[in-house]
C-alpha cells in the first residue's frame, strides 16, 4: 500500500495533521493509497515554507532565462520519467493508456516547455519619453501563488499552474484533488530533482473545506488559480475577494457541437463522438450538446449510434480502449441519476443509458455505457447543466439563427465547435457565440500557445498561452523624470 503525503520544503510529510484518507482506483475499486490530509495549521507551515523560499536569495536572484533553464530540465525529466507517470494516473484515475501516452504526457511536456520558453519574455512597455519623463510598465511576481486543481486530468492541470507560476518568478502552492494525489506529489518530486529549489513549488493534501480553504483565507497567498466546478469557484472568488487576492477561475461548462447539413458529416460524426465520450466526458470543453440542423438529425444520430458502436469502454490496459471509468463514486451517482431521469422530461435513449457491468478485474469499476439522448429540447435539465459524464444531448435546429439561440442558452461559455463548408457562416458563428474558444471543423484541439479565456459562468482570467503567463503578474507603472520639464504635480499631457 502506497501512502503520500504533503510536500513542505522538499521533504514530503508522513501526517499532515489531519485525517488520512483511501485513494480508491475507480477502474477496479481497489484502495490504492493512503493519504495524509492537512489540517489548517499544517496550510500555515506550508505557506510559511513557500513564503521563505520565494524571499530566499536562491529564487529572488535567479534571472528569467534561468527559470526557464530548470523548467527545461524539469520538461526531460518528466518525459524520462513518463512510465512511471502513467503508472501512477492510470491506478488514480482508471483513464485509458492509450490517451495517458498519447495525449496527457505530451501535453503536460509542451506546456512545461512553452512555458521555459516564455520565462524571459515578459515584457514590458514604454509608454512615453516626452515631457521629461519616462513611462513604462513592468511585470513582477505575485509572491506566494496557490494552484487548486480537480480530479479530472491530475497531471496536466499541475503542469498548467506550476509552469507559468514558476516561469514568471513565484513559488507556489498544489492543492489537487483529494481523489487524486499521486501525480501531482510526484510531479513535486521531479521539480527538486530538476533543481528548483525546495519550497518553490509545495503541495497541501486533503479536502476542500481544509486544505483548499485554508490556502484561500491565508493572506500571504496572493494569488489563487483554480480550476474546478463553478460553484466552489462562486465561493473562492467571494473568499478572495475579502482580500482584493487575484482569482483566476476555469470552471464548469455546457459545450454544443454544431453541425450544419452543409458540413462533412463522416468528420463531424467522429468529433463528436470522441468530444462527448473522451475522458468518459469528464472534461471541461468537451460537447455534452449536439445542436444539428433538422434536415439531417435521422441521418447524422444514425452515424453517431453506429460510430458509437464500436467505441471500446473497459480495460484501461488495453491498446484499443477509448474510454475508462468515472474517475469518482458521487460523480458515477451523479451522472446516472441524470441518465435515469431524462426520459421523464421526454428524451429519448437513442444509445447506452445504463451502468456497464464488467466481469473479472473490473467488475468492481465505476462504468457507465456511453449515452446518447434525442429529442432533447433546450431548457431540459440534461441540455443545460453540467453533467460531466459521457452523455451527448441531440437537440435539433432549423436555421443559424435558431443554432445560436440554443447554443448561448446555457448559464457557461467555455467552447463551442461548428461544422459547415460555408466559410462566411463559420465567421458569423465565431461572433455569435458567447464561448471563449470556438473550434470550426474541428474540436478539442490545444496547444500550450493557444490561450482559454472563459466566458459566463465558466470562469474568469485566462490560462495557457502568453496571456496565461502574464495572469501570474502584478502589473507596475513607472513614470522617471529626467528633466525639469517633468511635471511634480498634477498635470495632464
Ligand atoms: P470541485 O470544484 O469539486 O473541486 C475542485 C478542487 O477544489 C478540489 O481540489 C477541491 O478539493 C477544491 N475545493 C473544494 N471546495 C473548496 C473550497 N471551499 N475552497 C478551496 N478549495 C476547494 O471540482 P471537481 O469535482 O474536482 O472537478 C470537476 C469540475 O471541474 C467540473 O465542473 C469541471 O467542469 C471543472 N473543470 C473545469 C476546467 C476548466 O478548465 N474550465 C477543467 C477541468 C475541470
Amino acid at each position: 500500500m502506497k501512502k503520500v503525503g504533503p510536500i513542505v520544503n522538499g521533504k514530503e510529510l508522513s501526517s499532515g495533521g489531519g485525517t488520512f484518507f483511501d485513494v480508491v482506483n475507480p477502474a477496479n475499486g481497489e484502495m490504492i493509497a493512503e493519504e495524509a490530509c492537512c489540517s489548517t495549521e499544517c496550510v500555515d507551515q506550508i505557506v510559511a515554507s513557500s513564503k521563505q523560499a520565494y524571499f530566499s536569495a536562491d529564487w529572488q536572484n535567479m534571472s528569467p532565462a534561468d527559470r526557464g533553464y530548470y523548467l527545461l530540465k524539469l520538461a526531460d525529466i518528466v518525459e524520462k520519467e513518463a512510465d512511471e507517470l502513467i503508472a501512477l494516473e492510470l491506478e488514480d484515475t482508471g483513464k485509458p493508456i492509450t490517451q495517458l501516452k498519447d495525449s496527457e504526457i505530451p501535453l503536460a511536456v509542451a506546456i512545461i516547455r512553452f512555458y521555459a520558453g516564455a520565462a524571459d519574455k515578459i515584457e514590458g512597455r514604454v509608454k512615453s519619453t516626452s515631457g521629461g519623463a519616462f513611462h513604462f510598465t513592468t511585470f513582477e511576481p505575485y509572491g506566494v501563488v496557490a494552484g487548486i486543481l480537480p480530479w479530472n486530468y491530475p497531471l496536466v492541470n499541475v503542469a498548467m499552474k506550476v509552469a507559468p507560476a514558476l516561469a514568471a518568478g513565484n513559488a507556489i502552492i498544489v492543492k489537487p484533488s483529494v481523489e487524486t494525489p499521486l501525480s501531482c506529489v510526484a510531479f513535486a518530486k521531479l521539480c527538486l530533482e530538476a533543481g528548483i529549489p525546495p519550497g518553490i513549488v509545495n503541495v497541501s493534501l486533503g479536502s476542500g473545506s481544509t486544505a483548499g480553504q485554508s490556502l484561500v483565507v491565508h493572506s500571504d497567498v496572493k494569488k489563487i488559480s483554480f480550476t474546478g466546478s463553478t460553484s466552489v469557484g462562486q465561493s473562492i472568488q467571494k473568499k478572495a475577494t475579502e482580500q482584493m487576492k487575484s482569482v483566476n477561475l476555469e470552471l464548469g461548462g455546457k459545450n454544443a457541437i454544431i453541425v450544419f447539413a452543409d458540413a462533412d458529416l463522416e468528420k463531424a460524426a467522429d468529433a463528436a463522438v470522441i468530444s462527448a465520450f473522451v475522458n468518459a466526458g469528464q472534461l471541461c470543453v468537451s460537447c455534452s450538446r449536439l445542436l444539428v440542423e433538422k434536415s439531417i438529425s435521422s441521418e447524422f444520430s444514425a452515424m453517431l449510434k453506429e460510430k458509437l458502436e464500436k467505441v471500446k469502454v473497459g480495460d484501461p490496459l488495453a491498446a484499443d480502449t477509448l474510454i475508462g471509468p468515472m474517475i469518482t463514486r458521487s460523480q458515477y451517482n451523479i451522472a446516472l441519476d441524470y441518465i435515469t431521469e431524462a426520459p421523464a422530461e421526454g428524451c429519448t435513449v437513442l444509445a447506452g443509458g445504463e451502468k456497464l457491468r464488467l466481469s473479472g478485474p473490473h467488475s468492481n469499476g465505476l462504468w457507465i455505457r456511453p449515452t446518447i439522448l434525442t429529442n432533447v429540447k433546450s431548457g431540459m435539465k440534461v441540455a443545460t447543466e453540467e453533467i460531466f459524464g459521457p452523455v451527448l444531448s441531440i437537440i435539433d435546429f432549423q436555421n443559424e439563427a435558431e443554432a445560436v439561440q440554443i447554443s448561448n442558452d446555457v448559464i457557461y461559455g467555455l467552447s463551442g465547435s461548428v461544422w459547415t463548408k460555408d466559410g462566411a457562416r463559420a465567421m458569423r458563428m465565431i461572433k455569435a457565440l458567447q464561448t471563449g474558444i470556438i473550434w470550426i471543423n474541428c474540436m478539442l484541439n490545444g496547444y500550450p500557445q493557444i490561450p482559454v479565456p472563459p466566458h459566463k459562468m465558466s470562469g474568469t482570467g485566462v490560462e495557457l498561452g502568453i496571456e496565461g503567463l502574464i495572469a501570474y503578474c502584478k502589473q507596475k507603472s513607472a513614470i522617471m523624470a529626467y528633466d525639469d520639464r517633468a511635471p511634480v504635480g498634477w498635470d495632464i499631457q
